[in-house]
């Protein structure tokens, strides 16, 4: 109670804004301070280093030693003057976290002087040592790769991601460096190997595309030479108060609560959503804002989400694997600044049963150097036939590969939010809005556009070949009159594709990495349908544009759907389309070996067959372990927590009806309520023995998969009896005597 009352009372903590000047400075004055950026690194290096720089991050290959060293030294002395004592390469190895390891910058030198050995203390920072590190690569999870490779494993700069500082203790820093992390041989062991192959190959086909599809002379449109993906990331979690987050043990080792029944009041009255920020929870996103701006994260957005003490931060854009690098820093700041306002955040999918869950929506499309979003539907007719094209083949890449993108959001904490009717169900479907849809129909049925409610945009018309210069103005209707389906895993909104299945836990990274595969891969097909209908032309012609279009249009259109994706006739509708509605995590995981699905990641270069492998064999290993211990934590909770404070509230019910006897009141309330408390105990007692007997059946399974089916199949149905008896109990029993935070607390108190 002390602690209820502790947690309730709480002030804000008074956050220390960075004044400049004797004013507060502005976001985008500290932006970026502590990034060593191509802007600071022209500052500090060479010209000719400088250059040779910027030619390896256009891909270039290798680096030599003199620019690794001069850029070495350049970093060692712009973090020294920031505080920094450590180095570190920054890594994402296949556990959805990142990883480090500190270096000292310190080096002992020996000189020999007049005949004395003389030993002093430096700083050194070499080109070598920024370029890889060694870590030992035997405690991260490399799903079997270990055994038939080395345990050794390379940390690799990658140089596209700048090197920041962040803070140490006492007002030092520490150097991070973004890192691939591979094994001796090569294989991906990290999320970001897969990530840059995955990119390097959307980049390669969407040039080939815009080559086949623009003239390389025109002036006013001059073709693009560079193009790459980009990623805005809505991150959504829950924020709680640390001291009740202490008492209960679900929270703090499975990351949801395993137990709690809703209060009377939560999301029902949609007084939350875009509601006012509590103090303490603005006090301390403003801090996670301001430290992530210095280093270089763009957030701007905040605000309330659906359900109690549900919030979401989103950045704006940037490119892809960026943008992926500093969602896992949003994360990391979110974590470690909540700690200093005595708050704790949730990031788990499905923290509280009852209420919303949380995602990580992605947005995603494709820019070119010269200022183009490839899915901005304005702009000029030729603009639009790239738009239709690249459109069409990102419908063409989810029809094919829907299941491998339902497999790159499957875990067991994504399971408890994915159409749990408030989040999208297993089936992967495209929603392109009503007038979207309206345009491709009409494309190929070679008739008008209608249903324009609109008026200016009521003459809109697609006669047979060619589309009309009007549907030029079709991207600003797209961007505004888009309905917003929230139902929908993959939706496209105005000028990008929101993949919103991604779970809010995970990394955006490997979802990406299988989007970027699967367009690539359906581009490829464009590319070639174009190619065919050029013949020997050089660049291809509106008619053979709308040809293809057309042809994608009718080969995709299973895939696309506009309605509610969480009633069961869209269930029965998506099976009679042939759609896979994939429920369970570990189905799904299968699917990433499918022909289909591995043979385009291992043609794309985008996967070898034994990072494949390593990557199920991860996933599915992470999910038996996940749902096992949660199955542990909730065995303890209900053998030491919830059980005896029924047994103790029983007592005292048994006390009270045989004083009440004692002084001659016959019939009692308390035998009532010992009559209705008693068979549930039993049963809990009953259900509790049988998730035991299951978890012991569970010790004696060694193969993977038999293993995480049974956790699937027999563990959490088991979990789910023990739940509802204890949920019924925490309506019963005491509340002095309740050994937990209800969620009336949990949701209230901040
Ligand atoms: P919503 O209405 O879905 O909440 P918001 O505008 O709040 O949309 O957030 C959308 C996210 O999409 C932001 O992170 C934004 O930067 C991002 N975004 C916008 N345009 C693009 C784009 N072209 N590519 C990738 N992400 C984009
Ligand atoms: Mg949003």
């Amino acid at each position: 109670l002390n602690t209820v009352v502790e947690s309730l009372t709480r002030a804000p903590r008074n956050v220390q804004f960075p004044v400049k000047n004797g004013r507060l400075q502005s976001i985008s004055e500290i932006f970026g301070e502590n990034v060593f950026s191509l802007k600071e690194m022209s500052k500090m290096l060479p010209k000719p280093v400088f250059k040779k720089f910027t030619e390896q991050l256009k891909g270039g290959r290798s680096m030599d030693k003199p620019t690794a060293d001069a850029i070495a030294h350049a970093v060692k002395v712009w973090s020294i003057e920031r505080g920094a004592t450590h180095f570190t390469h920054w890594f994402q190895p296949l556990n959805d976290s990142t990883a480090e390891k500190h270096d000292a910058f310190l080096t002992m030198k020996t000189s020999y002087a007049n005949g004395f050995e003389e030993t002093t203390a430096i700083d050194t920072f070499s080109g070598s040592q920024l370029l890889q590190s060694e870590p030992d690569a035997s405690s991260f999870p490399s799903g079997g790769m270990r055994t038939t490779f080395e345990a050794r494993g390379y940390t690799v700069w990658d140089t596209k991601s700048p090197m920041f500082i962040q803070d140490g203790p006492h007002g030092t820093s520490i150097l991070y460096i973004p890192s691939v992390f591979i094994s001796y041989n090569g294989e991906a062991l990290d999320e970001k190997s897969v990530l840059l192959r995955s990119s390097e190959i959307m980049i390669k086909t969407t040039l080939e595309f815009l080559n086949l599809i623009e003239p390389a002379d025109d002036e006013d449109h001059p073709r693009a030479k560079h193009v790459y993906t980009t990623l805005g990331t809505e991150q959504e979690f829950f924020f709680i108060d640390r001291a009740l987050y202490t008492l209960r043990p679900d929270l703090k080792i499975a990351g949801r609560t395993l137990l709690g029944g809703l209060p009377p009041r939560h999301q029902q009255l949609e007084d939350h959503y875009f509601g006012k920020i509590p103090t303490r929870v603005l006090a301390a996103i403003s801090e996670c804002e301001f430290e992530l701006a210095r280093l270089g994260v763009p957030i701007k957005t905040r605000h309330n989400e659906v359900a109690p003490a549900q919030f979401e931060v989103a950045p704006i854009f940037e490119e892809s694997m960026l943008s992926v690098d500093h969602n896992l820093l949003t994360m990391d700041v979110l974590h470690r600044v909540a700690h200093r306002h005595k708050l704790k955040v949730l990031f788990h999918e499905k923290p509280f049963r009852g209420v919303n869950g949380s995602g990580k929506h992605c947005n995603w499309s494709c820019a070119t150097d010269q200022g183009d979003n490839l899915l901005d539907p304005s702009a000029t007719p030729e603009t639009n036939y790239r738009f239709l094209l690249f459109l069409v083949a990102i419908l063409k890449g989810v029809l094919d590969h829907g299941d491998l993108l339902r497999a790159g959001i499957a875990s067991a904490s994504n399971d408890h939010r994915l159409g749990a009717h408030e989040a999208p169900p297993g089936i992967i479907s495209v929603f392109l809005g009503s007038q979207l849809d309206e345009v491709l129909n009409a494309i190929e049925e070679g008739r008008p556009v209608t249903n324009y409610d609109d008026a200016h945009m009521k003459n809109v018309r697609v006669d047979g070949t060619v589309l009309d210069l009007k549907v030029a103005a079709l991207p600003s209707i797209a961007r505004d009159l888009t309905d917003r389906n929230r139902t929908s895993p993959f939706a496209f909104t105005g000028n990008k594709f929101e993949f919103r299945a991604v779970g809010s836990k995970q990394s955006p990274s490997f979802p990406v990495t299988l989007l970027n595969s699967a367009v690539a891969s359906a581009l490829q097909e464009v590319n070639a349908a174009l190619k065919k209908q050029m013949g020997k032309k050089s660049v291809a012609s509106d008619a053979d544009k709308l040809v293809v279009i057309r042809e994608f249009i009718k080969k995709t259109k299973a895939i696309r759907f506009e309605g509610d994706n969480y009633t069961d006739a869209w269930a029965a509708e998506a099976a009679k389309r042939g759609l896979p509605n994939i429920r369970k995590s570990v189905d799904a995981f299968g699917c990433i070996l499918k022909k289909e699905n591995a043979d385009m990641l291992k043609r794309l270069g985008v996967f070898s067959h034994a990072e494949l492998e390593s990557r199920v064999h991860i996933l599915t290993e992470k999910y038996a372990k996940d749902v096992t211990i949660e199955a542990q934590t909730l065995l303890t909770m209900v053998t030491q927590q919830v059980l005896p404070a029924a047994y103790q509230y029983r007592r005292e019910l048994a006390e009270s009806a045989s004083a009440m006897k004692n002084i001659g009141v016959e019939s009692t309330p308390e035998i009532e309520l010992l009559n209705e408390l008693t068979p549930l105990v039993r049963n809990l007692q009953l259900r509790t023995n049988d998730l035991k007997n299951v978890m012991d059946e569970m010790l004696k399974v060694e193969e993977l998969l038999p293993l995480a089916h049974g956790a699937q199949k027999k563990v959490i149905p088991c979990m789910d009896a023990v739940r509802s008896l204890a949920d019924q109990l925490e309506c019963l029993v005491s509340d002095k005597l309740w050994p937990l935070p209800k969620y009336t607390e949990l949701f209230l108190n901040i």
